[in-house]
């Protein structure tokens, strides 16, 4: 049943009985926040953004990168009733700008490192009432400053089916990064679908490493194991050597990592200097993973399979995980559907780049299509862009994913690309994330990356971009003869650049848009 709570309650409800438990820690200085105090401080702060005129159904932009005063900002705004855009840390002044217009945000969040940026953005705008920072800046009230008024909490009533917790904007890996709107309903919900599955407890221990801005990070790193009385040690960003030293350190449980990590966690000469025997399970999602690489780094750290998951900001954004303890999980699955969800598996419709929603007949056990889910973790709609939203959402509820996969006979959920990504060469599909899994495999090759390059007759041809192991004097002719020994021939990758490193999204997406770009501009000389 969906869960009709607001999403400060669903996670901060339970708080109160994990009382002077460290609820997070700051990986950097070792700064304890407890339950209790975290529970307090939302209070407070939610009390002075009131008073300084935050009102429901309005939109506060978070920028920051992870902190402990993160989750604080999160579930105040969200007991003031406003929805919380969270931005990108490393975002433009343009880009922010773009989220501010597109948003209607009127206030900002933001941290003094990067407060030229929040005030350029603002001008843009020219609708922001006042920028806080969660430290310290000249001119500005700080969050501390906040949490020591004395005004009264602010009594607000929420439809939780209705009213929005976030305004999450899609990655923006395949166009525009899209408004999210998100109610308080589909995000408590979803933490309860996922607790019946990947129930963590008051003995965890997460390191949040990826950002809490994206949904991957804001669900597995802050709401679920904070609503759970897990301790949550922060790192502001991705470093190996902080992370494994982190791990080591505070003896964490359980680590929630997209594919690079697993790669370096499979492969790095680091790895074996630190003392990892803490961790019990390792979880990845938010890109492919390939099959062999998760074993390989498995069997390096003795853990059990890694356990992936699936989902995207318009899902809240889970709708598969491996359970917890699921005995031998078949390498390569994502999943197993979560429970209230429903999915269907629809052939990929003729040149519709995924989203197209007229009806289709389903696809049986093993069969390739597009991925569509009802359920209710399904957005609301894109804020603001009724076609994108009608394009994605179809009129009985299915959310139609752009995502291309099949399910075995005992349910589990396989993930082959996204529809908008796949290569035709002549009249084939070619998903370039097979081609990376074969490439990443190669002890030479140190990251991968495949995109559809046109060859001049009209056709699709797969082009790898390939990072070489350092020392390693790979040619162009090995690498295509490498993956022609492996695959049919229409799959054979025909063209290759080496380059010093694949562009990636900090959660691990391999950013195309960036090779074709480099492409076009290459081709074009
Ligand atoms: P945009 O929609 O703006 O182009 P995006 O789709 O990358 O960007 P997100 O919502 O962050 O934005 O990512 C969701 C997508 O990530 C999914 O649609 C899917 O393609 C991919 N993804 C998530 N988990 C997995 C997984 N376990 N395996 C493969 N792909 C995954
Ligand atoms: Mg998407």
């Amino acid at each position: 049943a969906p869960v009709e709570l607001p999403i400060h309650e669903a996670v901060l409800g339970p708080a109160a009985s994990y009382g002077d438990r460290p609820a997070l820690i700051d990986g950097l200085d070792g700064t304890i926040l407890s339950y209790a105090r975290l529970d307090h401080a939302t209070r407070r702060l939610a009390a002075a953004l009131a008073a300084a005129g935050v009102r429901k159904g309005e939109v506060l932009a978070l920028h920051s990168p992870n902190s402990l005063v993160y989750p604080v900002v999160f579930y105040a705004a969200s007991r003031c009733g406003a929805a919380v855009t969270t931005v990108h840390p490393l975002a433009t002044e343009a880009e922010f700008g773009k989220q501010l217009a597109d948003s209607g945000a009127r206030w900002i969040v933001t941290v003094s490192a990067l407060l030229d940026t929040a005030r350029a953005a603002a001008r843009q705008t020219g609708r922001i009432t006042e920028i806080f920072v969660c430290d310290r800046a000249e001119g500005h009230r700080s969050v501390q400053d906040l949490l020591a008024g004395t005004a009264p909490e602010p009594a607000v009533t929420l439809d939780a089916a209705t009213d929005l917790a976030a305004l999450p904007y899609s990655s923006g890996t395949t166009g525009t990064p899209k408004g999210v709107m998100l109610t308080h309903r589909s995000i408590a919900t979803n933490l309860a679908q996922l607790d019946s599955l990947i129930t963590s407890g008051p003995g965890d221990r997460v390191l949040a490493v990826l950002p809490f801005f994206h949904m991957y990070g804001l669900t597995a790193l802050m709401n679920a194991p904070l609503r759970n009385g897990c301790t949550v040690v922060v790192l502001p960003r991705f470093d190996l050597e902080r992370f494994l030293a982190a791990i080591a350190e505070h003896r964490i449980t359980a680590a929630y990592v997209a594919p690079p990590i697993v790669l370096a966690l499979a492969k790095h000469p680091l790895v074996a200097e630190y003392d990892l025997s803490s961790l019990r399970y390792l979880v990845s999602a938010a890109a492919p993973l390939d099959a062999e690489l998760a074993a390989a780094c498995s069997r390096r750290l003795g853990l059990p399979p890694v356990m992936q998951a699936y989902g995207m900001t318009e899902l809240s954004p889970a709708t598969h995980v491996v359970p917890l303890g699921a005995q031998n999980p078949p390498p390569g699955a994502v999943g197993k559907l979560l429970p209230g969800t429903e999915m269907r598996i629809v052939p990929v419709a003729e040149g519709d780049g995924g989203g197209g929603t007229g009806p289709r007949a389903d696809l049986g056990v093993g069969e390739t299509g597009e991925i569509l889910i009802r359920g209710p973790q399904v957005m609301k709609g894109y804020l603001g862009r009724p076609a994108e939203t009608d394009a994605m959402l179809d009129t009985d509820g299915w959310l139609h994913t752009g995502d291309v996969g099949r399910v075995d006979g005992d349910g589990w959920l396989y993930v082959v690309d996204r529809v908008k990504e796949l290569i035709k060469y002549k009249g084939y599909q070619v998903a370039p994330a097979d081609l990376e899994a074969l490439l990443l495999a190669h002890d030479d090759i140190a990251d991968a990356a495949v995109i559809g390059v046109p060859d001049g007759d009209g056709n699709e041809i797969p082009k790898a971009f390939v990072v070489r192991r350092p020392g390693s004097a790979l040619s162009g002719e090995e690498v295509i003869a490498y993956v022609a020994g492996q695959v049919a021939p229409y799959k054979k990758v025909r063209r290759v650049e080496f380059l010093d490193s694949v562009p990636r999204a900090t959660t691990g997406k391999i950013l195309r848009r960036e090779l074709r770009t480099r492409e076009g501009s290459s081709t074009a000389r």
